[in-house]
C-alpha cells in the first residue's frame, strides 16, 4: 500500500474532474474509478472518457501520473432506490425535505467499493468530491458520514485509508476558481466544456458555464457558482 498513490471517485462531472486535479498535484500516481448506477442519463459517463482524454492532452506531467482507469457497476442500487436519478421522474423534494434526487446511500456504497479496489491497487487514499457547502441536503455528503466511514473501512480491512474531500468547505464559486488555480485556463476550458453536470442529461444547450438545461438544482448550482465566480473576477 503506497500513500503516495490515490485513487480518485471521478464521475465525469465538475467536482470529480476538479478534485481529479488536486489529486494529480499531490500524489505521484492517480488511478480512477467510476460507477454505473443506472443513472437514467448515462451521459455523465460517456464525458468520462472525454474529461480524462483531453486531461492528459493539456498536461503532460499529469498525464505521467495517470494510471488504469476502473468501472464498477452497482446497477443493484436503481433496482433497491425510487430516485429521480435513476427514474424518468420530476425533480423535487420529499416529505423529510429531502430532493428525491437523493440515492440512500450511494457515496458510503461508493467509498466502501472504492476502498476495495484500492487495496488491491495498493492505494492507501480515497479522493471525492463530497461538498457540504451548496448543501443539496445529502446526509451521505458530510464530513462527519465521510470520516466515520474512513475509520470504519481502514478496521474492516485493516489498512490505514485516508479518504480526502477536497470541496467539503468549498462552494461552488470555489470549484470554478480551484480549477482556475490546479490548471490555470486549460483547465477552466475543459471543465466548463467537457464535464457534465446536469440532473436531465442535457447536452443540447451550451451556456457560459456549459452545457445542461439550466433550470434544474444542479444546473442552478453550477450556473450561480460560475457567476458568482466570474463576478468576483472583474
Ligand atoms: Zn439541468
Amino acid at each position: 500500500m503506497s500513500n503516495d498513490k490515490a485513487l480518485v471517485l471521478f464521475s465525469g462531472g465538475q467536482d470529480s474532474t476538479v478534485c481529479l486535479a488536486w489529486a494529480l498535484t499531490r500524489y505521484s500516481e492517480v488511478e480512477t474509478v467510476g460507477f454505473d448506477y443506472g443513472q437514467s442519463h448515462a451521459v455523465e459517463l460517456e464525458c468520462r472518457k472525454t474529461v480524462l482524454e483531453k486531461m492528459a492532452e493539456a498536461f503532460p506531467s499529469w498525464k505521467a501520473k495517470l494510471g488504469a482507469d476502473h468501472m464498477m457497476n452497482l446497477r443493484e442500487l436503481s433496482a433497491i432506490s425510487e430516485t429521480a436519478l435513476t427514474r424518468d421522474v420530476a425533480i423535487e423534494m420529499d416529505e423529510s425535505g429531502l430532493p428525491n434526487t437523493f440515492v440512500p446511500g450511494r457515496n458510503l456504497l461508493f467509498f466502501v467499493y472504492a476502498a476495495a479496489l484500492g487495496y488491491r491497487r495498493g492505494a492507501q487514499t480515497l479522493v471525492g468530491g463530497m461538498c457540504e457547502t451548496d448543501y443539496s441536503g445529502y446526509p451521505d455528503c458530510r464530513n462527519d458520514t465521510i470520516q466515520t466511514l474512513a475509520q470504519s473501512v481502514s478496521l474492516g480491512m485493516a489498512r490505514p485509508f485516508a479518504f480526502e474531500t477536497p470541496l467539503m468547505y468549498v462552494d461552488k464559486a470555489g470549484t470554478w476558481a480551484m480549477a482556475e488555480d490546479l490548471g490555470g485556463e486549460k483547465l477552466v476550458e475543459i471543465v466548463t466544456e467537457d464535464t457534465h453536470t446536469c440532473y436531465r442529461g442535457d447536452r443540447a444547450h451550451r451556456h457560459d458555464w456549459g452545457y445542461g438545461c439550466g433550470d434544474c438544482p444542479a444546473c442552478e448550482l453550477r450556473a450561480n457558482g460560475y457567476a458568482r465566480w466570474h463576478e468576483a473576477k472583474v
